[in-house]
C-alpha cells in the first residue's frame, strides 16, 4: 500500500470507528466532553447525601461521554455547549444541565430492551441519551419548530430508535403505552394522571413537580408490580413549565 492509501485507509477507519455521534467531533469537543464527564461526577459526589447514590452507572456515563452535545445547541453557543449549565435553545426553552440529564437517565433505572417516553423534546439531547440505553424511545415535543429541528438533527446524526412527535406531552401517548420508563423535562405543578396510567407495572417515571419559575421538586414514581404508586422526592432542581391544555 503506498502512503497515500495509508493515510486514506487510516482516516476511513478513523471515521467508521468514531461511529455515528462523532461525525463532527473534533479534538476540542472531545476534551471539553471528557471535563464535563468529570464535573457531573463531581456533581453527583456533591449531591450523593440527596440523591442516595455516589456515582451514576457506567452505562449513562458512557452515553453522556458519547453524545455531541455541541450538535444540540444553537451555532453561537457551541462553544459553551460542555458547560455543565442549561443553555437556551429558542422559543423559550432550554437544554437541560448535563448533570441532570444524566441523574434523570440513572434514576430510570433502563434496560436494553426497555420502550421509553420523553415529554419535552427540546433540542433532542435527552432522547439521544436514552436512545443509546433502550431499544426505543418516543419523545414528544408542544413547540411545532423545536420539535421537528430535533427530529431533523436526530435523523442527520443517525439515531434510528427515536421517534419524535408533536403534541402535548401531558397526555402521553395512549396508544404506544404501556413503556417501561417515562421522563418529564418540563415542570408540572402535579404528576399528570396520563402519564401514570401509561406506566407499566414496575416501570419509573422522572419528573420536577412545581410551580412556575421556581424551585421544583424532581420526583422519582414507581408503579410497582401490584399497581400501588411511592413517590420519592430526590432533590430540587429548576424546569420550564409543562404549558399545554391540562
Ligand atoms: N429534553 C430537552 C433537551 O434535551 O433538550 C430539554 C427540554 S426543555 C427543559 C422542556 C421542553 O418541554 C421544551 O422544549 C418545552 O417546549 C417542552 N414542553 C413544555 N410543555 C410540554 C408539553 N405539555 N408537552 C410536550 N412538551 C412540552
Amino acid at each position: 500500500m503506498n502512503k497515500c492509501r495509508v493515510i486514506l485507509f487510516t482516516f476511513l477507519v478513523g471515521i467508521v470507528s468514531a461511529g455515528m455521534a462523532f461525525s463532527s467531533d473534533s479534538d476540542e469537543y472531545r476534551a471539553k466532553r471528557e471535563r464535563m464527564i468529570e464535573e457531573i461526577e463531581g456533581d453527583v459526589k456533591a449531591t450523593s447525601r440527596r440523591i442516595g447514590k455516589k456515582e451514576l452507572s457506567k452505562s449513562v456515563m458512557k452515553g453522556m461521554a458519547n453524545v455531541p452535545r455541541h450538535e444540540f445547541v444553537p451555532g453561537n453557543l457551541r462553544r459553551s455547549a460542555y458547560e455543565n449549565r442549561p443553555l437556551p435553545i429558542g422559543y423559550g426553552q432550554t437544554i437541560s444541565q448535563p448533570y441532570i440529564v444524566a441523574l434523570m437517565t440513572d434514576l430510570l433505572d433502563i434496560e436494553g430492551d426497555d420502550i421509553v417516553l420523553e415529554v419535552g423534546t427540546g433540542s433532542g439531547y435527552q432522547a439521544a441519551i436514552l436512545a443509546q440505553l433502550v431499544k426505543k424511545v418516543y419523545t414528544i415535543e408542544i413547540i411545532k419548530e423545536l420539535g421537528e429541528q430535533a427530529k431533523g438533527r436526530l435523523e442527520d446524526l443517525g439515531y434510528k430508535n427515536i421517534a419524535v412527535q408533536v403534541g402535548d406531552g401531558y397526555y402521553g401517548l395512549e396508544g404506544l403505552a404501556p413503556f417501561d420508563g417515562i421522563i418529564v423535562t418540563a415542570a408540572a405543578n402535579h404528576v399528570p394522571p396520563p402519564l401514570i396510567k401509561q406506566l407499566r407495572p414496575g416501570g419509573r417515571m422522572v419528573i420536577p413537580v412545581g410551580g412556575a419559575f421556581m424551585t421544583q421538586q424532581l420526583m422519582l414514581v414507581e408503579k410497582r408490580n401490584d399497581g400501588k404508586i411511592i413517590t420519592k422526592q430526590v432533590l430540587p432542581v429548576i424546569f420550564v413549565p409543562l404549558t399545554g391544555g391540562h
